[in-house]
């Protein structure tokens, strides 16, 4: 028998998964997967889960079941590549004969003394937990800093604002705009919404230190009762402890077949992989549904192709609260409840596949 070790059950490893089970896996092939959550979880769902608006459950979906499928829960500490086995925390190594890592991200705090420490995060179920814990004990009138107006953050300091109106919410971004990546037209329209929202978007800032209860914009002392850093991403860190080369965001360079350079029986799924496009959902599942055809091919003892044509992305819809929304579809801007309709149609049809 074969081992197809998959780290992470996120939306690469389930959708490695989907591919996979129940026909295409060969008589003398089992799959391990390992993840220190017992069940898949809607990472794109956190800002919600912080904000109070959505439960834990609403959140979780079951992992297949098959019966060449074990499914570990376990805490990944490091991977040794040489001797073919992953190591886990208070358990036995797993051995593998394939090894798809997609661990994942983590909370990038660019050596910003404090912010790691002194910040609540939304990039594991853990860590939105306790940011919902925190968020939700709060008093009224209490300051909350959200640091990173990218997509996370602009959906948490809306989902929060409709949820505790009570609260004094400040949004600190780097740029003129908040959500730089997107048209300058959606920028306005997502600003216009908070101003009308009592959410204050602070631009131009620097955060240059945190301490407990206490943000430094550009030096400057602001008193705050809790603070969330949603200020960039990098890999997990298994991967960055991994010998190979990373981008600047830790994620490891890969082959067109999503491996190792070095090593055709490990590949690199996800926010873990340097890939062209920004880290995303749709960019992970795109990504898996390549690595499985190759896994597939291989089986049936066929080459696989040379490489892939580019993934290609639908789209990106963010949240406004429960009402409204924005985002680029085919390229295009949109905005408001269409916008807001489609990403709870998209979340709705992921659910009902999945579960
Ligand atoms: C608030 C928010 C909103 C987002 N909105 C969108 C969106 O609208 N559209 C979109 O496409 N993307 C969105 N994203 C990004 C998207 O969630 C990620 O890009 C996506 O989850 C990456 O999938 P993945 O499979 O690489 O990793 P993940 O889905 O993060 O899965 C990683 C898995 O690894 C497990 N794991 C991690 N470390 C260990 C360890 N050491 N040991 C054991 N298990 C471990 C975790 O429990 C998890 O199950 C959003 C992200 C956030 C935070």
């Amino acid at each position: 028998m074969k081992n197809l070790v998959i780290l992470g059950g996120g939306y690469g490893g389930m959708k490695i998964l989907n591919e996979l089970l129940p026909n295409h896996l060969p008589e003398d092939v089992t799959i391990t997967l390992i993840d220190r959550v017992p069940y898949h979880c809607l990472k794109t769902e956190y800002y919600a889960l912080a904000a109070g608006t959505i439960s834990d459950k609403d959140i979780r979906v079951s992992f297949p079941e098959h019966s060449r499928l074990a499914v570990k829960y376990g805490e990944v500490t490091s991977i040794d590549t040489k001797d073919r086995k992953v190591i886990l925390k208070d358990a036995e190594p797993v051995a593998f004969d394939d090894l798809i890592i997609g661990l994942g991200c983590e909370d990038n705090y660019h050596d910003v003394p404090g912010a790691e420490q002194f910040t609540y995060s939304i990039q594991s179920i853990e860590k939105s937990r306790r940011t919902y814990s925190v968020l939700n004990n709060l008093g009224p009138g209490s300051v909350v800093a959200i640091v990173g107006a990218g997509l996370s953050g602009v959906e948490l300091a809306s989902e929060l604002s409709e949820s505790r109106e009570d609260l004094n919410i400040k949004l600190f971004d780097r740029g003129n705009h908040i959500l730089s990546a997107f048209p300058e037209r959606l920028s306005k329209y997502v600003e216009n919404w908070f101003v009308r929202n009592n959410v204050e978007i602070i631009n131009n800032s620097n955060i240059t230190k945190v301490e407990e209860n206490k943000l430094y914009n550009h030096d400057q002392p602001i008193d705050c009762d809790v603070i969330v850093w949603t200020a960039g991403i990098q890999a997990s860190k298994i991967v960055r402890a991994m010998d190979g080369e990373k981008d600047r965001s830790g994620r490891m360079v890969i082959s067109p077949l999503h491996h190792l350079p070095n090593d055709e029986h490990i590949f690199i799924l996800g926010d873990c992989a340097s890939l062209p496009h920004a880290p995303s959902a749709q960019l992970a599942e795109g990504q898996a549904e390549q690595i499985a055809e190759v896994l597939k091919r291989r089986w049936k003892g066929e080459a696989p192709p040379a490489s892939f044509p580019q993934i290609k992305l639908k789209g990106i819809l963010g949240s406004l609260g429960k009402k409204h929304g924005f985002g680029m579809m085919a390229e295009r801007p949109i905005t408001g409840r269409v916008a807001r309709l489609l990403k709870s149609g998209i979340l709705w049809m992921y659910k009902f596949h999945k579960g």
